[in-house]
């Protein structure tokens, strides 16, 4: 730390591996495995980079008007940035509570890492023994309330009844529901913002839209916290999403039916996998996200992380409290998943006791 910095009580989040350096089989960021759609690749390789000189829209009109449409909203419903950590930072420095934050013990680590940044104070809200969320656990808390629904890295969903009773006893809150996951078999809340405007959706392009590296996310809300999140974004940075990323993004919008299809292939290799995690003696969470939580007793988190990377597969692993014997297994192509499974077949033979 240099002696001019003035910030020293902030703790970054770190984000997974992302290796330049060997060619691994990559479960560890809950990328998508495939490729997105062949108009939206198309579109990349038919552009001409001469209006790369322009600045984008900073309004990003032609994106908006494209996600209303889909979700039967209207565009001044809708906020679009430069991936969905951006909008949760907005959230965390302009939304805080009377009495700050809270989010569950056991989710997306950047919440914490926000609420330091911004210094709200946060109380996080244990889960369950089983990793499930008890929604009365949020009622009445007078603070900005973030869930992330799938939990990450759990996998486990709360269904959209189960939000509106968080939603009915917190009028006077902001509810964040963080959709990262939600299209690859949970239920979405988004019809909600019709009778609540203390809610907010937040979505992204990098999961079930496979573009992670375009950075791309976006919110759906009441027309009063979309102009506040505008607010913010106009304070610090109104280019913040490229011209490329924008028409890529309003590409994908159109493909609704490729990235449905490649979701329902990723829960059926999600279905597999489970199956043969349980074949090797693991515990497996009933995850309704693009990744596995996963322990097998009797070799421990760290163990597994490192053993799998030895053979060049990437899983995340969190040090941490609660989940330090867990290892979070991204889906990816079945092949992929066939290679990892017979990389854990070795790995639980070599630790075996006999
Ligand atoms: N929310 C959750 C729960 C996530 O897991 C992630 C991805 N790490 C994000 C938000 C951020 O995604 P992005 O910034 O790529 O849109």
């Amino acid at each position: 730390m240099s002696r001019f910095f003035s910030l020293p009580w902030l703790h970054p989040y770190t984000p997974g591996e992302q290796p330049q350096n060997r060619d691994y089989i990559k479960l560890n960021t809950n990328e998508n495995p495939y490729p997105p759609a062949p108009a939206v690749r198309k579109l990349l390789t038919a552009r001409d980079a001469a209006d790369l000189r322009l600045y984008p829209d900073p309004d990003c009109r032609g994106l908006k008007k494209k996600l209303a449409g889909l979700y039967g909203l209207t565009p001044e419903e809708i906020f679009v940035a430069n991936g969905s950590d951006d909008i949760l930072n907005f959230v965390f420095w302009g939304f805080p509570g009377e009495k700050g934050a809270v989010f569950p013990d056991i989710t997306y680590g950047f919440y914490k890492v926000f609420a330091g940044l911004h210094r709200v104070p946060c109380r996080e809200i244990p889960l369950n023994g089983d990793f499930s969320l008890n929604p009365r656990d949020y009622y009445h808390q007078n603070s900005l309330i973030v869930i992330a629904n799938p939990n990450a890295p759990t996998g486990l969903a709360l269904t959209p009844g189960e939000i509106q009773g968080i939603l009915d006893t917190n009028r006077d809150s902001l509810v964040v529901i963080d959709e990262a996951y939600v299209d690859f078999g949970a239920q979405s809340c988004y019809p909600l913002l019709s009778q609540y405007e203390n809610l907010l959706v937040v979505r992204t392009f990098s999961k079930s839209r496979c573009l992670a590296g375009g950075r791309l996310g976006y919110a759906m809300g009441s027309p009063a916290v979309i102009s506040d999140l505008e607010r913010l974004k106009f304070s610090t940075n109104p280019y913040a999403i490229n011209r490329l990323t924008l028409a890529l993004g309003e590409a994908t919008v159109a493909e609704e039916a490729y990235y449905r299809e490649i979701s329902q292939k990723i829960q059926k290799t999600r279905k597999n996998t489970e199956n043969a995690l349980k074949g090797l003696g693991f515990l497996v969470l009933p995850s309704l996200g693009n990744f596995l939580f996963a322990r097998r007793p009797g070799i421990s988190g760290e163990n597994l992380y490192q053993s799998l990377k030895e053979k060049a597969i990437l899983v995340r692993h969190f040090p941490q409290e609660r989940i330090g014997e867990y290892v979070r297994i991204t889906m990816g192509t079945d092949e992929q998943m066939e290679q990892l499974i017979a990389a854990l077949e070795e790995i639980c033979h070599e630790n075996s006791p006999d």
